[in-house]
This record gives structure tokens, C-alpha cells and sequence, in this order.
């Protein structure tokens, strides 16, 4: 079909992009970018992502299987790649921008369990299909949109995706001028031929063409700059004119891909097929220019650094470290520290090597700040709480994560307060000192294996107490921060910590609930109940990080000097 000579059309637009070869290539990162830069250009633009596996939610998969768990503002358990369309849009995403297969198919049984197919036979095409579309035409009413941005998780030709891409599919036949697809390809460079091959991504394009899609537009995803003579072949081999193969190589930071793209036209190419005129200049955009300023601050070469170590267990993957479990967190300290004009160095920690061997703990005096981030169960627990007690007693800057804040509080119970048995229910049910437990509701939700999308999710409201570090960072008394947990600290202990030094600084008043901890007589020890790593962004680093960051800055400065002076 040739739409080029049809009238101006109207909105909304929906653009799908599928990705091919393999995953890992930054689809998410290209989505978040293509929405800055139309958004930029003054179109009210949103992502959404669609994956294809049968969990309801991401909540209930293991980090090292899926990745960070996403939460929205509003209660969803997601895919990290919401979280990068937060820190590329600047703006938060709703749960109505997510959705799994696992969601889609529990959708139309229960419909079909209510009458609401009205006694038809209820197909997996077009029903399901027909769902996917619900639900996106959905995501754009809720917000108004001129853009919807759709991502397709998995990689083309897989069974998994086949009923999303079916419904791209479906969409472009029911509204032909206002639907477009771009394919995210992989060329690789096998260092044993040491030239760029185009044929995975041809293969990609050939697997779409057999769902009945032709891409708009090719984005190929490379180490390096895609040369001519290869964007000649794809051009002939997958029906693609020259201009509309772009090219996207490996950067330094992905904060660099919306520049990038925005300098290969990608706007420009997405408006004229759609027929559409630019509304803003994108010369004079705010948004763009401190982008400009941030990429700028990110390549600072700056001779200061601070080290962080993060103690986790979501990162070994075979013989691979991962660090997609926690991108949020080291997002966040990598704005925080950007802010500042210095680079992180993050080192993980493998919190049950201290466990195995305490002796190795003293190796930590290395680090300007540690964290202990998210996480469940018991394995690794013991180590994170001997980090914990390090940081502490070293005056190291400390800030602890949900568990984190919790791990903090037993292991001032065990070593400050006494109570040698100390522990949280979710590792101890039996303890004699539960100081972190969980709320009745949960308990009920634990008895009945109700795992699903029953923690305490979402955002909540936080009152901060004036004269605290968390106040100093936020500079307000009425935070909203989200939420992923089912125990909490347990308040029959409040005043024997408080007497310890121990300042609750934010409490959510309206169930009672200890949301930030902090210490007194430490350069920085805080822990929160919340995530706080959700909710920062490149333009706007979270203040708690911020207060961490520096923090680890003045020890950073301090060590230095000591250096220097030796
Ligand atoms: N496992 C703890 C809880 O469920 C902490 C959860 C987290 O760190 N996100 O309360």
C-alpha cells in the first residue's frame, strides 16, 4: 500500500516495535527514545509494553529468570522496561501500559465464563487479538494520547508473541494509515570474520513478512555504525527503502540513543509517514537541551569517583554476572552521581561469601557507600546483615532498600539492642524477637499460597519528621514514594530502637507503618521501606540518592586527601 499521497490524517498513531535476532538489544531503550523525541516534537506520546509469557504479572518471577520487577505508581508488578520509559519520557506510566499474555487469556476466559461472548465459540484468533487491541486503544483514551508507542516483547518468529504481533496485524487492517512498525535488528560482527552480517536481520524481516508485516522502518542495532553496502543489501533483501535503515550502534550510555536517533531523522521519517507536520521545534526544545547537558555530564572524564558495593543475589546467570535485577538502583546512582559531576564505580557483593567467611569482610573499607537492595527468602540474608553491621560500625554511608531498611533494623536489634535471635518472620516464623513481621492482611493472603499481586503495592503517602537526613534530602514533610512488600517493621519495638538512636523519619500515618529509618551519630545510615530507586530519574535524580551519593562523596574526598597525605 502507498500512503503517500493521502490526506493529513488524525491521531491517534500507534507504533509497534517488534525485535529480531536476539533480545538484550535495547528495544526498551529505542522505545523510551522514539517517545522522548515525539514528545519533544510536542505530540503527547506514551510506551507500552506487551510480554508474552503467562504470568498475570512480572511479580511473581524469580529477578535472575525475568529482571528487576518494575512497580508502577499505581500497584503493578512490571517489566523493567516501564522503568525505562519513565527515565526516558520523564513522566510516570500507568498499569493500563502493561499487559502479559497470562493477563490477556485470563481476561477473555473470565469473559467467557460470565456470557459476555454472548454464546459464541470463543477463539484464540480473533479473540485474544481482539483483547490486545481492547486494551491498547485503552492506553490511549486513558491518556489522551497523539502517540502510543507499542513494544512487543520476545524476538520475532518465537510461539510466544505470535498473537501480539497477530494483533498489529489486525490493527493496521482496521485503521491502515495511523499503524506502523519498526523492527529492531542485530547485526553482528563475528570477530573471527571481522565484517557485519546482515543476514540474522534479513531472516527477522523475512519472519515478519510470513505474519503478514512489512516494517516501516529498520533500526539495526550493531557494535558499530552500519556502513553503506550493508544498508544497500537490507535494502533490496527486505523491501526497505535506503533512508528508512537505521542505524544504532553500541553507546557508551544508552542516554546517548535519543540524540543519536533524532541525528539519523528518525523523526522526521516517522512524521512524513504519517503524514504529520512537527508541532515544536526541536531546536528549541527545553527537554532536549538538558538531555544535551546530561550526555554531556555523563562523558565527563572526572578523576573522582565513589565506590559503591551492592549486596545482592539476583546476578549470577551461569558463568555471567547480570545486573538487570537491579537496574533501577544503579540507574538511580548513576543520576545521583551525574548530578555531581563524578562517575560511580559499582562492585557487587556477594553476600554469602561473607557468610561462608567473615574474615573477608573488612575488604568493604574499600567502598564510599554500600547498599543493600530488594529482595526475599533467606538465602544470602545472614551476609547482607554482617554487610550491614560493617557499614555501620565503619561509619561507611549506608542505605538500605526495602529489605535492605529491614535487614538494617534486625541487625541494630541483634548487635545494638541484644536481642541476639532477632530476625523477620519471613526468615524465622518461630522467632521470639519478630521485628519485622507482617501485617494480619497478609497473613491471610500467606496461609491461603494468595502470592499473586497481594504485597503492599503502589505508592503510598509518607509523612517526613522535620530535623532529619530525610528531611534535609526531600526538603518537604509529604512524600509519595511505591511500594513492594508484605512485612514491615514491627511497632511493638519502636521505642527500645528509638532509645538506641534509632529516628524513624518517615512514617505513613495512615496505617501506623515505619516507612524510613535512619541513625544518628553516622555520616549516613538510612533505610527506607519503599523503593525510592522507582522513582528517579536521569533528569531528575531521587533525593535520598542524591544525599547517599554525596555522602560517599565526602568519604571519597576524605580518602583521597589521606592518600595524599601518606
Ligand atoms: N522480602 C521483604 C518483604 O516482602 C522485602 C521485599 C523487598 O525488598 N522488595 O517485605
Amino acid at each position: 500500500m502507498d500512503y503517500r499521497n493521502r490526506k493529513k490524517g488524525k491521531g491517534p498513531y500507534y507504533i509497534f516495535i517488534f525485535g529480531g535476532v536476539m533480545s538484550g538489544i535495547g528495544k526498551g531503550i529505542v522505545s523510551g527514545s522514539i517517545g522522548a523525541l515525539l514528545k519533544s516534537a510536542g505530540f503527547r506520546t506514551s510506551c507500552m509494553k506487551i510480554d508474552p509469557y503467562l504470568n498475570v504479572d512480572a511479580g511473581t518471577m524469580n529477578p535472575t529468570e525475568h529482571g528487576e520487577v518494575f512497580v508502577t505508581y499505581d500497584g503493578m508488578e512490571t517489566d523493567q522496561d516501564i522503568g525505562s520509559y519513565e527515565r526516558f519520557l520523564h513522566e510516570e506510566i500507568s498499569a493500563a501500559n502493561y499487559m502479559t499474555s497470562g493477563s490477556v487469556f485470563k481476561t477473555v476466559i473470565d469473559n467467557e465464563r460470565t456470557l459476555k461472548y454472548d454464546g459464541r465459540c470463543v477463539e484464540v484468533v480473533p479473540h485474544i487479538p481482539n483483547e490486545i487491541i481492547r486494551r491498547i486503544k485503552l492506553a490511549v483514551k486513558k491518556s489522551q494520547l497523539d502517540f502510543l508507542i507499542v513494544e512487543v516483547g520476545g524476538t520475532v518468529g518465537e510461539y510466544q508473541n505470535m498473537l501480539f504481533v497477530e494483533a498489529a496485524r489486525m490493527m493496521k487492517i482496521q485503521n491502515p494509515t495511523n499503524v506502523a512498525f519498526i523492527l529492531v535488528g542485530y547485526l553482528p560482527t563475528p570477530p573471527h570474520i571481522g565484517e557485519m552480517k546482515t543476514k540474522p536481520t534479513q531472516y527477522a524481516v523475512r519472519t515478519l513478512n510470513m505474519a503478514g508485516i512489512q516494517p516501516d522502518l529498520l533500526i539495526a542495532r550493531a557494535q558499530n555504525k552500519i556502513d553503506e553496502k550493508r544498508k544497500e543489501k537490507l535494502s533490496i533483501f527486505c523491501n526497505l527503502s535506503i533512508n528508512h535503515i537505521i542505524s544504532a550502534p553500541d553507546m557508551e550510555s544508552i542516554y546517548q540513543v535519543p540524540l543519536e536517533l533524532l541525528r539519523e531523522n528518525i523523526v522526521k521519517i516517522i512524521l512524513r509517514h504519517f503524514n504529520l507536520s512537527i508541532k515544536k521545534d526541536l531546536k528549541k526544545s527545553i527537554f532536549l537541551k538538558k538531555w544535551q547537558e546530561l550526555v554531556k555530564k555523563i562523558n565527563l572524564r572526572s578523576a573522582l569517583k565513589v565506590r559503591i558495593g551492592i549486596s545482592g543475589k539476583y546476578f549470577r546467570s551461569g558463568r555471567y554476572t547480570l545486573s538487570d535485577s537491579y537496574i533501577s538502583v544503579i540507574e538511580a546512582i548513576k543520576h545521583a552521581s551525574w548530578a555531581n559531576n563524578i562517575q560511580p564505580e559499582i562492585i557487587w557483593l556477594d553476600s554469602e561469601k561473607y557468610e561462608k567467611n567473615p574474615s573477608l569482610l573488612k575488604e568493604l573499607a574499600y567502598f564510599d557507600g554500600i547498599i543493600v537492595p530488594g529482595g526475599f527468602g533467606s538465602r544470602g540474608v545472614e551476609g547482607k546483615i554482617l554487610t550491614i553491621e560493617f557499614a555501620r560500625k565503619n561509619l561507611i554511608p549506608y542505605l538500605g532498600l526495602c529489605y535492605g531498611m529491614q535487614l538494617a533494623c534486625i541487625e541494630i536489634a541483634r548487635n545494638v539492642l541484644n536481642l541476639k535471635d532477632a530476625n523477620t518472620t519471613e526468615v524465622d516464623p518461630n522467632t521470639k524477637n519478630p521485628v519485622i513481621d507482617t501485617m494480619p492482611e497478609q497473613k491471610v493472603f500467606l496461609k491461603e499460597k494468595h502470592f499473586g499481586g497481594s504485597m503492599r503495592l503502589g505508592q503510598y503517602l509518607c509523612d517526613i519528621k522535620k530535623g532529619t537526613i530525610a528531611f534535609k534530602a526531600y526538603k518537604k514533610n509529604k512524600i509519595l514514594e511505591r511500594h513492594r512488600h508484605r512485612y514491615e517493621f514491627n511497632n511493638q519495638y519502636k521505642s527500645i530502637f528509638e532509645s538506641a538512636g534509632v529516628i524513624f523519619s518517615g512514617i505513613n500515618k495512615e496505617r501506623s507503618l515505619v516507612e524510613i529509618m535512619e541513625l544518628k551519630n553516622h555520616p549516613f545510615f538510612l533505610g527506607t521501606q519503599f523503593h525510592p530507586e522507582f522513582k528517579s530519574r536521569p533528569l531528575k535524580p531521587h533525593p535520598l540518592f542524591q544525599a547517599f551519593i554525596k555522602a560517599a562523596l565526602r568519604r571519597s574526598k576524605k580518602r583521597i586527601k589521606k592518600r595524599i597525605k601518606n
